[in-house]
């Protein structure tokens, strides 16, 4: 064992850079190595034509506090986020916000007052809400949402219009199949907990500059590195020590390991281990889905009637006017989650098709100067009922998983990631000899 500790963090996303900060501050030694040229994970930037976006847009939740706690830590300007209050906007269809009244009024006034809902509607939805309290959103059994909203009687115009578009995404997975005990965890802990909790955020810079710069000039000052192009082959034990093939230096050892990638990339790199079969078979089983986000750029003229809206599928399209949520890029982001045939259509079509959309509820559209498809394949790890997801710490001492698929109250998203990173340097912390 090396006297002091030496943690090598695979995968620089949301996670292994958050753990990497983490352990940091606790002066502890560290290396981040990562495959790709750029920061950020599944949450990065892109440059398609000469362009700067986000890999896929990205909206947060006011209640995703480690993220923002992370984010102060780092000294990044809260101007480079836009917060609104939370609404569901579908054109002629539904105008839905919360009131600024301690709950449960912030939402019973807010159902009660939305346009487009009947008073059937708003009581089916407050039922929903006192039946979730009275299970201190444990639910005695896990089912899909689907299911939870029939049991709950919710009206169909109140699963078209809210629930379904609020499950595809916060859980990234389609209501049919969704976990209603994660959906739970979400409506607790953002549309359900109070209006500061469930406000929009979106970050106005791309993601790779939100985080993961910031995060990595911290290491750097702090005497710790972080190194891009470089992926890990596999990871070998040694007599205790850890010892990273690819790597640049294979001859190095490391105390610990903190294994932060996609549930897809982390099955590879643990087959030499064999302690870790089991868990390599549980780890490749997750799940997942993917997204797709088109960008079209029509101009600063041409504006969405809401900022954030949705239309009904099928496929379900969350919009996004990048402009008016604070973006100097000025786009229209639409992202569609989970597979629909509309969505596999190729890139010019599905661009089209987008375009006839959004041309359906803003009148005299002209053409988008500029379109883009963004494809994620396995975007987020599909959340179904009793998913029994990795925890942090493994059968081999001292190596740990981080990345948002691993055990936490949070379906896929930063939030997750970020938890779940500070939850394994915490881990770690917790197993070392005190000074
Ligand atoms: C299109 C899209 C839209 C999304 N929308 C939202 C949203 O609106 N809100 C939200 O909160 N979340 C959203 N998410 C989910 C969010 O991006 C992820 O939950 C989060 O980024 C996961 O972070 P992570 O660090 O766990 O994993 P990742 O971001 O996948 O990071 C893993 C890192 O490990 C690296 N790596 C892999 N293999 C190796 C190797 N062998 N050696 C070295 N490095 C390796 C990868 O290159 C990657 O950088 C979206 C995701 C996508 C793709």
């Amino acid at each position: 064992m090396t006297s002091s500790p030496h943690v090598a963090i695979i995968g620089a996303g949301y996670a292994g850079l958050s753990a990497a900060v983490e352990l940091t501050r606790a002066q502890v030694k560290v290396s981040v190595f990562e495959a790709a040229t750029v920061l950020g994970g599944r949450a990065r930037v892109a440059y398609p034509d000469g362009r700067t976006i986000s890999n896929g847009y990205h909206q947060l939740f006011g209640a995703y506090t480690e993220t923002l706690r992370m984010l102060r830590f780092l000294g990044v300007n809260p101007k480079t986020l836009h917060t609104r209050p939370f609404d569901l906007f579908v054109p002629e269809r539904l105008g839905l916000s919360l009131s600024s009244l301690p709950p449960p009024l912030h939402l019973s006034l807010g159902m009660f007052g939305a346009s487009g809902l009947g008073w059937q509607d708003s009581l089916a939805a407050m039922r929903l809400y006192w039946d979730l309290r009275r299970q201190r959103y444990a639910l005695r059994q896990d089912i899909t949402v689907t299911q939870l909203l029939a049991d709950t009687r919710q009206t169909p115009l109140l699963k078209e219009l809210v629930w379904n578009p609020l499950c595809l995404l916060m859980l990234k997975t389609p209501a049919e199949r969704a976990s209603a005990q994660m959906f739970a965890n979400m409506l607790r802990n953002t549309l359900f907990a109070g209006r500061s909790e469930a406000e929009w955020i979106v970050p106005r810079i791309d993601l790779s500059e939100l985080l993961p710069v910031p995060a990595t000039l911290y290491l750097s000052r702090q005497g710790n590195s972080v190194h891009t192009a470089a992926p890990i082959r596999e990871i070998q034990l040694d007599e205790g020590l850890f010892r990273l093939k690819g790597n640049a230096s294979e001859n190095q050892l490391y105390s610990h390991v903190i294994l932060a990638v996609a549930p897809q990339q982390a099955g590879k790199l643990l087959t030499g281990l064999e302690a870790l079969t089991l868990l390599r078979e549980q780890i490749d089983s997750v799940p997942t889905e993917n997204m797709t986000t088109v960008y079209l750029d029509y101009g600063p003229e041409v504006s969405l009637p809401n900022p954030v809206m949705h239309l009904p599928g099928p496929p379900i399209r969350w919009l996004f006017d990048t402009a008016r949520l604070g973006s100097s890029t000025g786009l229209v982001a639409c992202v569609s989650i989970a597979d629909e045939p509309r969505t596999a259509l190729p890139d010019e079509e599905l661009a089209l098709d987008t375009h006839h959309a959004i041309e359906r509820i803003v009148p005299r559209l002209p053409a988008p100067r500029w379109s883009h498809v963004i494809r994620e394949d396995n975007a987020a790890f599909s959340c179904t009922p009793c998913l029994v997801r990795p925890r942090t710490i493994t059968p081999i001492r001292n190596l740990l998983l981080a990345g948002d698929y691993v055990e936490s109250d949070y379906p896929s998203c930063i939030e997750a990631a970020v938890r779940s990173g500070l939850a394994a340097a915490r881990q770690l912390l917790r197993s070392l000899p005190s000074a």
